[in-house]
Order: structure tokens, then C-alpha cells, then sequence
């Protein structure tokens, strides 16, 4: 009975040492510099599916939380936009290469004329420098809202943006959701920012896969 209960409290001892550590431990984001490019801004809307709540608002939106929660594990970030403004993907790529951010993720949400398509899409301009990190930050977001009714996993496709194009780090555009869809439209509009906080909380998981690999960093010299 004796040995038994300093056995048990020698393991609660343990646990209770251990929880501090575990509980507030730095994750892999800690220390990187990230850019955030909130899509669209000012004269361009972005969709307009969804009926009182432009794409640029909740692109805005999602790209102040991953903010929150990236500065949260003391991260640095840096922000193409902070506001309804317009830029040029001229503007985004040239604010991203002179950050000395490590890498760029741009927030979209996606658009479809049948209300009932939702589901998640990743982005890449160049294979070498965007395929692998476009890769691990989809998986993240389909991992997490795949729970979604109706949600479809799109994949990766390659798309000529400039902004990824011209950008000298891994660089990826992520349409998270569908806004065109019924039921994301509400969910955006209605949940108080719970929805755009999931968002933006997969978004940061994936940032945390990338880190965590052990060889982050681009491969150059490839296409
Ligand atoms: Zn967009």
C-alpha cells in the first residue's frame, strides 16, 4: 500500500515536472520569418460570390489570425498588406524579397458558379522552389477541414502567377475554401471569425510540418 502510493506519487511528480515543458514548448515555427499575402485588397474584391462579404475581406481576415498565431510562438511576419489596399503582384513580390522572409504564403479563397463545391486547393509556380512547400501547407489544410460537408480534395495544380513566379522563396497561394459555397458563405459570415480562425489554424499547422522537416529549405537550380 506504502510502496504503491510513493510509486504513484513519484509518477505524478514526474508528469507534473514534465507538463510545464510540454504544455508551452516553442513548436517549429519559433524564430522563422514568414510573409503572409492577404489576396486581392482595395480596387480588386476578389470573388464576389459571397453576397455582403468579399474574398478580400476574409482573406484579410484569415491573414490576421495566422499573423496572431505565428507572433504567438514567436515567429516574424510580415504582412504584403495590413489593410484594404491595392497591390500589384509587382507590389507583393518585391515587398516579399526584400523582407528576408523564408517563405511566403498567399491566402485565396476559391469561386465556383455550383453553389454546392466546396473543398481545398494548393498552388505552385515553380516546381522546384514551390511544389514541396505547397505540398506539406495543402495536406495541412486537408487534413483539417476535410470534415467538412461536401469538402474535395482538389490537389496541387501549377499556375503561372507572378507572384510565386517572381518570388525568390518557397512561395504557395492557398485557395482554403470555397466562398461561392452555400455553405462556407454562411459559416464565414455567421461564426463570429471561428470559421477564418480554422483557417488560419491549419494554415499554421502546415507552417509548423514545413519547419519541422529536416531539410526546409528550397532546392534550387531546378525549373
Ligand atoms: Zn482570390
Amino acid at each position: 500500500m506504502l510502496k504503491r502510493t510513493s510509486i504513484s506519487l513519484l509518477f505524478l511528480f514526474a508528469l507534473f515536472s514534465f507538463l510545464p515543458q510540454t504544455t508551452f514548448a516553442a513548436t517549429s515555427v519559433t524564430g522563422h520569418k514568414i510573409i503572409i499575402d492577404a489576396g486581392h485588397g482595395g480596387d480588386d474584391s476578389g470573388s464576389t460570390a459571397c453576397s455582403g462579404l468579399p474574398e478580400k475581406d476574409v482573406n484579410m481576415q484569415i491573414a490576421n489570425d495566422l499573423k496572431s498565431l505565428l507572433e504567438a510562438d514567436t515567429a516574424t511576419v510580415y504582412m504584403t498588406r495590413n489593410d484594404d489596399e491595392t497591390l500589384s503582384n509587382n507590389d507583393r513580390y518585391t515587398i516579399a524579397n526584400n523582407s528576408g522572409g523564408e517563405v511566403l504564403v498567399s491566402i485565396h479563397l476559391n469561386g465556383s458558379t455550383n453553389p454546392l463545391t466546396d473543398g481545398t486547393q494548393g498552388l505552385y509556380g515553380k516546381i522546384g522552389k514551390d511544389k514541396s512547400f505547397t505540398q506539406v501547407m495543402h495536406n495541412a489544410l486537408w487534413s483539417g477541414l476535410s470534415a467538412t460537408p461536401n469538402f474535395t480534395n482538389f490537389g496541387l495544380t501549377n499556375f503561372a502567377s507572378g507572384l510565386l513566379l517572381k518570388t525568390t522563396m518557397p512561395a504557395t497561394i492557398q485557395e482554403t475554401v470555397f466562398i461561392s459555397n452555400t455553405n462556407e458563405c454562411d459559416l464565414l459570415k455567421t461564426s463570429g471569425g471561428a470559421r477564418q480562425q480554422e483557417i488560419a489554424q491549419n494554415l499554421k499547422n502546415g507552417l509548423v510540418n514545413w519547419f519541422a522537416q529536416p531539410t526546409p529549405t528550397p532546392k534550387h537550380g531546378k525549373h
